[in-house]
């Protein structure tokens, strides 16, 4: 509203009355109580302008008066577990597996294991998650006293590392006898000699249950270069190394569920018969959270599978989806989700609406499915259409509780699969979509550890698939430029959405949803020139470095 000289006469310090700050502020609020841009509803009112996605519109900014280091992502993912990121890693076979699971757990986030592989495949990486110790080497490679010289040469050579606990039958959990490191064998010359002869067995090792920091603490009391660790029988339970010293970072944001040291997992799993069977084996490894995986989870199916988890594993999250209507959603709640996966058709490798002309633009999608569920206490999951910092807070200005990125995590050193050189001479890795012909038939991309590639077609499963004589994909095959670790990658996630919270002027996700739905935080459309001046522009050349 402008103001008038009359308006002016009635601005408080303007006559010298006040002289107090907040006295001021709080008549200029009455007086001029118009505030500027859209409230949510305004915003996404799809009768007006059409349904909106992430780069229709921007957030305004508000006050700040706090540093964005205060600034709380503290979030919940079901009605029981909360994290302290509100990112998630997609349950696709070129983004989530073991390795992907444990960083983004460490980090704060969650990583759900794709299940385009055998039941045993996944529990077992189930297990790994479960059993993680940051630091410790927990599968170590283990030769027995027949082992030979030359043998454990050629381990050497093919391992990259020369450190060998030997124990009585070979393997993890049986009586440890001996070491054998590099400097024990590399001027050995009897080669048919077995490691016995060269092994030290006067050992100095760590009682299991030992902390990291006492581990460590034995480490460089003892001048060694390795430290087995050892159950009250003298099994090898697991490793730690000199030269992880340094490298063994702090993670203070761990997401671990209170009173247990083990990280949260979470996997995904289809709707049919043997999903139950693949479902008792992830609980037996110690699953805490199941994703229900199909690209639409409106279905008798779903609904049996979410009464029949409830009923059988109440002590198991159940995520359901993918929905993106209000319809979609409350049957998925009135059978009993603990969490729901928003999305169709928005995902970077997807071309769902496209082929198929359903699915929903995802900020539309976003705010129309969380404000409904929000009222039942049930988080929800804005999954797909993740390109940027920006991206994860207007999906969670939307009313998510937590992002779930596919493509953003596949060019990570942590996702499955080796990097390669593309025609153009960048480095990249493959990323797929569930839905891509490669995938349903499950063609291996150079990626995903399952052994068993005809024990589950988890691709062709979620797009109901399974059967059909046509194959018809609703997803791509590509790839996608390197980005280094996810320990870089999400640290520099989470600290941009710190500072864009800051901007908005809230302290943490509760206070950016309440300010969304009273009205306070505002938002506005951008028309396609006001997109082009968000951007770069005007510049002869650029390097776009995301973060040092
Ligand atoms: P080594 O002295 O030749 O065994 O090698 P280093 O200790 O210098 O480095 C071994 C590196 O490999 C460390 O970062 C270990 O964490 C890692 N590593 C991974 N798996 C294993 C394993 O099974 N045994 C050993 N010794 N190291 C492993
Ligand atoms: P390296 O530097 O990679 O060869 O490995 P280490 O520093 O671990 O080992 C140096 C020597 O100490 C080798 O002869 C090992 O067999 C021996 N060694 C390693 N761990 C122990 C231990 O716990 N006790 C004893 N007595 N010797 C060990
Ligand atoms: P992104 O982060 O790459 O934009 O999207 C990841 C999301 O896309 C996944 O979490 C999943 O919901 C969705 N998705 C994965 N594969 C496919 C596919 O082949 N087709 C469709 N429609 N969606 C897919």
């Amino acid at each position: 509203m402008p103001i008038s000289n009359g308006d002016a006469c009635k601005f408080p310090s303007t006559k010298g009355e006040f002289q107090d700050y907040t006295k001021a502020l709080v008549i200029l609020e009455k007086e001029y109580p118009t505030r500027d841009g859209l409230d949510v509803d305004m915003l996404l009112d799809s009768d007006k302008h059409g349904a909106l996605t992430y780069n229709d519109f921007l957030i305004l900014p508000g006050y700040i008066g706090f540093p964005a280091s205060d600034v709380n992502l503290e979030t919940p993912v079901t009605k029981r577990i909360s994290l302290n990121a509100p990112l998630l890693s997609s349950p696709m076979d070129t983004v989530t597996e073991h390795n992907m699971a444990i960083h983004m757990a460490l980090l704060g986030g969650l990583g759900v294991i794709h299940h385009n592989c055998s039941a045993d495949d996944q529990a077992e990486m189930v297990r790994k998650v479960k059993r993680y110790e940051n630091g410790f080497i927990l599968d170590p490679v283990v030769i027995s006293p027949a082992t030979t010289v030359a043998e454990a040469k050629e381990l050497k050579a093919k391992w990259g590392f020369g450190g060998f606990p030997v124990t009585e039958n070979g393997t993890l959990r049986s009586k440890l006898v001996g070491i054998v490191t590099t400097r024990d064998i590399q001027f050995h010359t009897s080669d048919d000699d077995t490691v016995t002869v060269v092994m030290s067995t006067d050992l100095v090792t760590a009682p299991a249950g030992t902390t990291l920091a006492e581990a460590n603490q034995v480490l460089r009391d003892s001048k060694k270069g390795k430290l087995p660790i050892v159950d009250e029988d003298g099994n090898l339970v697991s490793l730690l190394s000199r030269s992880d010293l340094r490298k063994n970072l702090h993670y203070p944001l761990a997401s671990k569920l209170p009173h247990s040291k083990q990280l949260i997992c979470a996997a995904a799993i289809g709707t049919r018969p043997d999903d139950r069977d693949r479902l008792q084996k992830l609980v037996d490894a110690g699953l805490d959270i199941v994703v229900l995986d199909s690209s639409q989870g409106s279905s008798i199916y779903q609904i049996e599978m979410i009464k029949y988890i409830k009923q059988t594993y109440p002590q198991i999250d159940v995520i359901a989806g993918n929905v993106v209507t209000r319809d979609q959603a409350a049957s998925l709640i009135a059978a009993g989700a603990d969490g729901l996966r928003i999305g169709m058709g928005s995902g970077s490798a997807c071309i769902t609406q496209e082929v198929m002309a359903v699915g929903r633009p995802q900020a539309a999608a976003v705010h129309s499915v969380a404000t409904f569920a929000a009222r039942f206490g049930v988080p929800c999951i804005a999954d797909g259409g993740i390109q940027n910092v920006g991206h994860i807070v207007k999906g969670l200005a939307t009313g998510a509780t937590t992002v779930m990125m596919g493509g953003l995590l596949a060019g990570t050193t942590e996702s499955p699969g080796d990097y390669f050189v593309s025609n153009t001479g960048q480095l990249v890795k493959s990323y797929r979509g569930m839905g891509s012909i490669d995938a349903m038939e499950d063609k291996k991309a150079s990626k995903g550890n399952s052994k068993d590639s005809k024990a589950s077609n988890a691709g062709a499963a979620r797009y109901f698939s399974e059967k059909d004589r046509v194959l018809v994909a609703q997803g791509v095959s590509g790839s996608v430029l390197d980005r280094g670790s996810v320990t870089k990658f999400v640290p520099y996630l989470i600290a941009g959405i710190q500072h864009s919270l800051q901007d908005i002027g809230v302290r943490n996700i509760r206070e950016l949803h309440e300010g969304v739905s009273n009205k306070t935080v505002r938002f506005e459309m951008r028309s396609g020139s006001a997109q082009a001046e968000g951007n770069v522009h005007g510049l002869h050349s650029f390097e776009k470095k995301l973060y040092s």
